[in-house]
């Protein structure tokens, strides 16, 4: 019997049912038959000597072809499971397939699993197994199921398999799901193997937890390259890696995940930017409060969180007694509690509440990430209550104590998102039409008053009213919102907030929600990749770290200077250590501390100090009252460098 086969250029041509993409190509010309590496059959990747049984759309790809980098990479995945297979053949395996950007191979093992340490090994057993040639198996699934008896995890994923699957087999090792590999398994040169991280098997939670090894494959050493410098770059901007080389913070699954410990030195940058902002937003005319974390249930229900964020939150706590307790997910109903306790009047409009308010939101584990998402964090939060005519006017003076910030910190990579409801999502946003089209037009009608681009999304506004986000990418390239200005006709209405008038009269006002360095997690998060962990003067936890060239001769010297800065207002650390100066040197530079400071003799004799600035090489000798007194400045003007 013919099966037709449709070749991309519009051509159809009959061959015999069971033909492969080899003999398809070898029909074509000789040349091709060597250069085919696999095939897409109606787009789905094919192996080249996969039985093709029905009627379709045929591709016949090499290695030209993007697609080849997929086969390539599952022939990675196929040549690490040999390898694992024959240097730990108590291992069990479970899947492996071709990612963006390498590949994988799932595994499990009583007792030990395989770490880090094993890679280099497999990766010469990967490159000797290369050498070899794989064969073609078509097995029936009965003669499936007997060959891998022995291995559950292959097992359930013959479950899903067809009726027939193709296996590959490699000396003494079979396997199978990689789909297509490649022709010559030599093709696999340029590899690395370079990581092991715990993977849910089928990525539920609920699983077992299985230990996958990650490698990647290139066709050109250069690419491979290329690769490893990207990822070295990415791991030295990650403010995971940053945030546990310089000792900020920790995050423990064991005791919490998503909840952060902020050690003395995170929790000292934190220090430095929640004083910087209360007192911006002081200046600016807010007024800080202290609400609680925890509220009555019915405070949530009353301003549709519950019906409309339930998600995000974490469960309510039943006091037993008919009292709910909810950790709140957003300081807003707080806020309205402010609001709330006294009779307002349109004189106290703008009425600006502020506080670094925590929350707690239930984020899904799998999103969890370092500080950037956690599930307690601390919000500069902030809510203005203005009356409709002075909605414009409110927004912009928001939007300038956000750039202002910003250019404080020296962040100039970010743009501006308004964020819509998306109309069809009822059960996300409030069901008001009306309230909806004049908060959208509203918000968009002030950004184009200022002149400024930005870009539209539907479906990313909060609940209860669209917002103008403002998005700063990450080192990974990850875009991520920092800070946002929300405009809220609703809480208003639900909790029934008035003011009274000029005409004596009780009117509703307007809610503005806005957050300007966000959340600390996030932001802090995001400076330490910006900065990559060497921070501007003015946030570094240590700022200068004073080494005498000999602790018997200037140690007391160092001590009295140590102490004349700490009362400058200067963080100021000492190594007193019997160490030699060098090691000390270089240990200050580890830490990324911006000053180092070595004190000898002849500094000691002229009341001076030798100065090393964070990635410079040469010293500079200064009066320590000069040097105090730059460094005071540095700070002051929150100095880049
Ligand atoms: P996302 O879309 O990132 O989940 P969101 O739109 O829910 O955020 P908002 O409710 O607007 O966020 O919260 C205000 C700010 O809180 C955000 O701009 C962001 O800086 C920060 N933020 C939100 N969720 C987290 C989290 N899980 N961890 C750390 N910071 C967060
Ligand atoms: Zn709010």
């Amino acid at each position: 019997m013919a099966i037709a086969l449709t070749f991309p250029d519009g051509n159809v041509k009959n061959f015999d049912d069971g033909t492969t993409v080899l003999a398809v190509a070898q029909s074509i010309s000789v040349s091709l038959g060597k250069k085919a590496v696999a095939g897409l059959l109606d787009d789905t990747l094919i192996d080249i000597e996969a039985p093709i049984t029905h009627d379709g759309k045929i591709a016949i790809l090499t290695k030209d072809d993007d697609q080849a980098l997929t086969v390539l990479r599952q022939t990675g995945a196929f040549l690490l499971a040999a390898a694992i297979h024959a240097l730990h053949p108590d291992v069990q395996l479970g899947g492996g397939a071709a990612t963006d950007d390498g590949f994988y191979y799932d595994t499990d093992r009583q007792g030990s699993q395989l770490t880090v340490d094993q890679l280099p090994a497999l990766k010469a057993k990967m490159a000797e197994l290369a050498a070899g040639s794989a064969e073609r198996v078509v097995l029936s699934a009965a003669d499936a199921k007997a060959q891998f008896k022995a291995q559950p995890y292959k097992l359930k994923l013959l479950a899903q398999a067809g009726d027939a699957v193709l296996a590959f087999k490699l000396g003494d090792f079979v396997d199978f799901g990689e789909g297509a590999i490649l022709p010559s398994l030599k093709d696999v040169k340029h590899f690395d193997l370079l990581s092991v991280a715990g993977a849910y098997w089928e990525g539920k939670s609920s699983n077992p937890m299985l230990q996958r090894l990650y490698g990647t494959a290139y066709f050109k050493a250069a690419d491979l390259e290329q690769d490893a410098k990207d990822r070295q770059e990415a791991r030295e901007h990650d403010h995971r890696t940053i945030g546990r080389d310089l000792d900020l913070f920790f995050v423990d699954p064991k005791v919490g995940a998503g909840l952060p410990y902020w050690m003395p030195k995170g929790a000292t940058i934190r220090r430095v930017i929640e004083r910087y902002i209360i007192d911006k937003e002081l200046a600016d005319g807010y007024e800080h409060v202290y609400t609680p974390v925890l509220a009555n249930l019915d405070l949530y229900k009353t301003s549709g969180h519950w019906d409309h964020y339930r998600e995000d939150m974490f469960p309510p706590m039943d006091m037993g007694d008919g009292e709910m307790l909810e950790l709140r997910p957003m300081n807003c109903p707080s806020h309205i509690q402010i609001y709330k306790h006294h009779i307002r009047s349109y004189r106290e409009l703008p009425l600006r509440i502020a506080e670094l308010g925590m929350m707690h939101r239930y984020e899904k584990s799998g999103a969890l990430s370092g500080l950037q998402r956690v599930r307690e964090m601390t919000l500069n939060d902030g809510h203005t209550f203005v009356a409709l005519d002075q909605v414009q006017e409110e927004f912009k003076k928001i939007l300038r104590l956000i750039m202002d910030v910003y250019a404080d910190f020296n962040i100039s990579d970010y743009t501006f998102r308004l964020s819509y409801r998306d109309p069809k999502n009822t059960e996300k946003y409030f069901d008001d039409d009306e309230m909806w089209n004049r908060s959208q037009t509203m918000l968009k009608g002030a950004m184009d008053d200022l002149g400024l681009d930005y870009y539209e999304a539907e479906g990313e506004a909060a609940f209860y009213g669209p917002k103008l986000d403002i998005q700063t990418k990450t080192a990974l390239g990850n875009d991520e919102t920092m800070s946002t200005i929300q405009l809220d006709f609703m809480l208003p209405e639900r909790f029934e907030l008035t003011y009274v008038g000029k005409d004596g009269q009780e009117h509703r006002p307007v809610m503005i929600h806005r957050g300007i360095v966000g959340t600390m997690e996030r932001f802090i998060a995001y400076l330490t990749e910006i900065y990559k962990g060497a921070f501007p003067t003015w946030l570094a936890p240590t700022q200068a770290m004073l080494i005498p060239v000999n602790p018997d001769e200037q140690g007391d010297y160092v001590k009295e200077l140590h102490d004349k800065m700490l009362k400058a207002g200067l963080r100021v650390d000492m190594d007193l250590r019997n160490e030699k100066m060098g090691y000390k040197i270089r240990e200050a530079q580890t830490q990324k501390i911006p000053y180092t400071v070595v004190v000898g003799e002849a500094e000691r004799a002229n009341a001076g100090v030798s100065v090393r600035k964070y990635g410079e090489t040469h010293t500079e000798e200064e009066s320590t009252k000069m040097f105090i007194e730059s460094m005071q400045a540095e700070v002051k003007n929150y100095s880049r460098d």
